[in-house]
């Protein structure tokens, strides 16, 4: 999993993780934009949450998850922006359990704040205006990241530098994958 604040890269690296090995890049907030395009049950709770910043509701977040891991066929899953908050976290151990799989590498990619914002306001999604952008770091700071201890604790923690160029970093993500693998 990419743990990470919004900006960091975690989007762009998963993609690029994905290409490298064979994964499945599974991105909550791409699913639930997709949810609310849609117009779905879950799509029409989280809506709101998305537009002001704020987190969906780990009820909601949970269900969506559940229902995307008794779906999908591979096994080997790279989650992008999930878990994000410490509930979110120990539902997952609790379900991977269930489906026999655990956590291979929790890797947090670190970006200082200033260019997590930077990066943000380039990128001009639609919940990405300076006011919603800060609003979200701060949910990051408050609400996930004590994710890092956790999977410290747990010894899946790997530790990525997410300044400099997108490859530089794509490096950085690979050779932590890699650690974590042996
Ligand atoms: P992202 O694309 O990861 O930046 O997520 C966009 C938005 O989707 C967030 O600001 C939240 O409103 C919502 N979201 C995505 N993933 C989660 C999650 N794991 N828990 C709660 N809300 C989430």
């Amino acid at each position: 999993m990419l743990l990470g604040p919004p900006g960091a890269g975690k989007g762009t690296q998963g993609a690029r993780l994905a290409q490298r090995v064979q994964l499945e890049h599974v991105s909550t907030g791409d699913l639930f934009r997709t949810a609310v395009k849609n117009g779905t049950p879950a799509g029409v709770r989280a809506e709101s949450y998305l537009r002001s910043g704020q987190l969906v509701p780990d009820q909601v977040v949970l269900q969506v998850i559940e229902e995307y891991l008794a779906s999908v066929g591979r096994r080997d899953i790279c989650f992008d922006g999930f878990p994000r908050t410490y509930n979110q976290a120990a539902t997952l151990d609790d379900l991977l359990a269930q489906f026999g799989l655990d956590v291979t590498a929790a890797i947090h990619i670190s970006v200082p704040d200033q260019e997590a914002l930077r990066r943000l306001l380039l990128r001009g999604r639609s919940d990405d205006t300076e006011e919603t952008a800060r609003y979200r770091l701060q949910v990051y700071r408050q609400d996930t990241a004590p994710l890092i201890d956790y999977y410290g604790a747990a010894g899946a923690l790997a530790e990525v530098d997410g300044t400099g160029r997108t490859d530089e970093v794509a490096a950085r993500v690979w050779r932590a994958v890699r650690q974590s693998l042996t």
